[in-house]
């Protein structure tokens, strides 16, 4: 039998508070994987808690001004800090007009006491299948800035994670900056969540669909991916591909269902089950295209 176990106290472990980014990447270089970032410390004090993860250090970047900065150049797109919390994306009128499925999804995770703390950068650093956050960044073509004190790269955020709850990262590194390039023009975003009970609990699959020219086919673009539905969050690159072919759009998007049920690997878990889930990935899937692509109002 297993019992579940409620902690009420941390266990011990050093708190570090740099002022700059300097100090906090001479921080990460020097403790390496035995030092964590608390950025929102929503996932992290959860998980130290709860003895799921044991740092000796911790490294709060909240007071890292370099980091706290949310951006927009037009022609370019957004540079979000990864100090920057996730009310303060939800609040950007520029987000929601030009980036409207990032703010779609930001909008619906958890709950707004926690998005006054919580951070873009936590949530995909978290690396947890059910991020609302890793869809919409994934059809908008996001590349994640990662730093130490060897230098800067960027890497585009479909080659970021690498296993449930593990990323590219190396152990001296941390994010920086996520970059959202410009979305196509007249394009149009939408995160489809389906949960258990409300909007604050975890997906039970997470939809995030992007779609551009829907009536031209060369320069149309369709791209969807998902949350919940795989051990990482995934873009299925194939249906950006399927799209562009010049055939009945609701042939099309029977297609896209296809291609999507090929790159899914839902589980059974305590939010649902794999069958229901494929259900779920069927229906949202043929559901979203249809709202994004106008094919039913
Ligand atoms: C009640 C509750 C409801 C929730 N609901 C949702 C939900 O609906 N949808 C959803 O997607 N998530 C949900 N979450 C999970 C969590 O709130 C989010 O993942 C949140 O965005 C994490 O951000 P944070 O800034 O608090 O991260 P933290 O807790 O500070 O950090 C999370 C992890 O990322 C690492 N990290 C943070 N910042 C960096 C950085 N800059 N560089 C490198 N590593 C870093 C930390 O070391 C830690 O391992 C929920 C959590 C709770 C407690």
């Amino acid at each position: 039998m297993s019992v579940l176990v409620f902690r009420t106290t941390l266990p011990r472990f050093e708190y570090l508070r740099p002022k700059s980014l300097g100090e906090a990447l001479e921080l990460k270089a020097k403790y390496g994987g035995d030092a964590m970032i608390l950025a929102g410390g929503t996932d992290l004090l959860v998980d130290i808690r709860m003895r799921a993860k044991k740092p000796k250090y911790v490294i709060d970047i909240k007071g890292v001004k370099e980091l706290s900065e949310l951006k927009y150049v037009e022609g370019r797109g957004l540079e979000i800090g990864s100090a920057v919390t996730l009310s303060e994306i939800e609040r950007s009128k520029v987000v929601k007009e030009k980036f409207h499925v990032l703010w779609d999804a930001v909008r619906q995770l958890a709950d707004f006491p926690l998005r006054t703390r919580a951070t873009l950068a936590g949530n995909i650093a978290n690396a947890s299948p059910a991020s609302d956050s890793a869809p919409a960044l994934l059809v908008l073509g996001a590349e994640v800035e990662l730093s130490s004190t060897r230098g800067t790269r960027k890497l585009p955020i479909k080659k970021f994670f690498k296993w449930v709850k593990q990323t590219y990262m190396e152990p001296d590194e941390m994010i920086t900056r996520i970059f959202v390039p410009e979305p196509p023009r007249d394009s149009k975003g939408m995160y489809l969540k389906f949960t258990r009970i409300s909007v604050e609990d975890l997906s039970v699959v997470g939809i995030a669909g992007l779609a551009a020219n829907p009536k031209e086919p060369e320069k149309r673009i369709v791209r969807l991916a998902y949350a919940s539905v795989a051990p990482t969050p995934v873009l299925v690159e194939e249906v950006e591909e399927i799209f562009k072919h010049d055939k009945p759009v609701k042939e099309l998007i029977r297609e896209a269902v296809e291609a999507v049920k090929k790159k899914t690997s839902p589980i059974t878990d305590v939010r649902g089950t794999a069958e229901y889930r494929r259900h779920l990935i069927e229906f949202g899937t043929a559901y979203l295209l249809n709202r994004l692509l106008e094919v039913i109002e």
